[in-house]
């Protein structure tokens, strides 16, 4: 299927499951081109592995596009910030050498600040829930994003004015203790966020007049979304969702650019499926076939090391994802990891179970039992191979602009010519 979308302009990039599809390594990738990253929902749940020149770095508040020199980073509006996360990574990044100084990180001023009374509180209700917890990866996020709804929340450009930070605070913290949630003392936090607010008020500034500058000098700008299309607040599984829109439309009012201004939806699927935490999964499966996938493709967490639960690639789920983010463009990862099987079932409809549940209806497509792992031209992978992504293209009905097989930069194979130019270095 031929790709004919615009590759000159902005690129918001999805994940089309449930997360952990592999957004860090694509992110990366692309970045390449951009003169600016930026983050535009979620918080320090993210946690995107990439692996450059053999090290491993997991970023998860910082967007990974960070890693090339020439690109400038903004964590934007609709992102929710833990104060203390942000300066570790900056702190983790200088060490390994890569400079996060004001000219190359900034902070929107009107993203919300997730303060220790929002850890607490998520992770007080997930214990609570018991075996019905949501799965929350207990980092603050969804107490963060209530209190930016409830109009009670602490703002990144609040934290950072000495004039206003222990207004925003008390007010923060009266609200949260008026549902028994609070146990810190404004005293205690006040100390807590101003060695803080010092370090990160050289970065904040209104990211949105920023973006808005760049686009007038005709400066490319990449989306960096975080998690997946059904952790999506409206369009996922709810209630196993996260406390943000994932979709790419989300790029707009999570950074302060127009609709108009994302010119191209790059999703990214697993040529699998895995979700972490709780929440219906159709293509799960269990027992020592999942054992197995996890094993092929280390599936466990890269935030909070937690084994995630793999099932088969899922055509109407992911074709719908397509839909739910207008996507472009499909980026497969992890191909190599499937290399271990004779035969691959892929869920090509659902139909209505006993239990009134969608059941998966399976299609087996055989498989390549061949280590892909350095096969780097489209034309030189096994015919299974290639006749799996070419299946999966016609079903889900949007090009397959290239492969993952493997963790690293080199890793990745343009399936479509088009596409390439966007792939490669300079
Ligand atoms: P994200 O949250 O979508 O950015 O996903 P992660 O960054 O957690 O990526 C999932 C994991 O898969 C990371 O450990 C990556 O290094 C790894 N990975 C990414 N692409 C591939 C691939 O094509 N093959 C293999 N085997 N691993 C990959």
């Amino acid at each position: 299927m031929p790709f004919t979308g615009k590759l000159d302009g902005n690129i918001v990039v999805v994940g089309l499951q449930w997360g952990d599809e592999g957004k860090g390594k694509v992110v990366d990738l692309l970045a390449r081109r951009a003169a600016w990253v930026a983050r535009f929902q979620g918080g320090d749940n993210a946690g995107h592995t990439l692996v450059v020149q053999g090290r491993r770095t997991v970023l998860h508040l910082v967007p990974s596009g960070v890693l090339h020199p020439e690109v400038r980073a903004v964590i934007g509006n609709g992102v929710v910030v833990n104060p203390a996360v942000l300066v570790e990574e900056m702190d983790a990044l200088a060490a390994a050498g890569v400079p996060t100084g004001p000219d190359r990180l900034l902070v929107s001023d009107r993203a919300h600040v997730i303060l220790p009374v929002h850890r607490a509180l998520d992770a007080a209700r997930e214990e609570a829930r018991g075996a019905a917890a949501i799965g929350t990866t207990r980092r603050g996020i969804g107490p963060t994003y209530e209190d930016k709804a409830a109009r009670r929340g602490l703002r990144v450009g609040e934290l950072v004015d000495p004039g206003r930070l222990r207004e925003g605070l008390a007010r923060a913290l009266a609200r949260r203790e008026a549902c028994g949630g609070a146990e810190a003392s404004l005293d205690e936090l006040l100390a807590w966020a101003e060695p803080l607010a010092d370090r990160l008020r050289p970065h904040v500034r209104d990211t949105a007049a920023v973006l808005h500058r760049a686009l007038d000098r005709g400066e490319r700008i990449l989306f960096e979304g975080a998690q997946g299309t059904f952790l999506d607040l409206d369009h996922g599984t709810w209630p196993y969702v996260t406390s943000s829109n994932t979709v790419a439309g989300a790029a707009a009012p999570g950074t302060g650019v127009g609709p108009r201004d994302l010119h191209l939806v790059v999703g990214v699927a697993k040529a699998y499926t895995t979700r972490v935490g709780a929440g219906p999964f159709p293509t799960e499966l269990h027992g020592e076939a999942a054992e197995r996938l996890r094993a092929w493709g280390h599936e466990y967490g890269a935030t909070t090391g937690r084994p995630r639960r793999c099932g088969w690639f899922d055509v109407p789920l992911t074709r719908r994802a397509v839909r739910l983010n207008g996507a472009d463009a499909v980026v497969l990862t992890k191909l190599d990891v499937l290399g271990h099987l004779d035969a691959i079932p892929v869920c090509t409809a659902h139909e209505p179970g006993p239990d009134g549940l969608p059941r998966p209806v399976f299609r087996e497509l055989p498989g390549w039992r061949r280590d892909i792992s350095e096969v780097r031209r489209y034309a030189d992978l096994p015919d299974a191979c290639r006749a799996y992504v070419e299946r999966l293209e016609d079903w889900l009905g949007v090009p397959v602009a290239a492969l993952s097989v493997g963790p690293g930069r080199e890793q990745t194979i343009p399936r479509d010519e088009a596409f390439a130019p966007l792939l490669s270095a300079g």
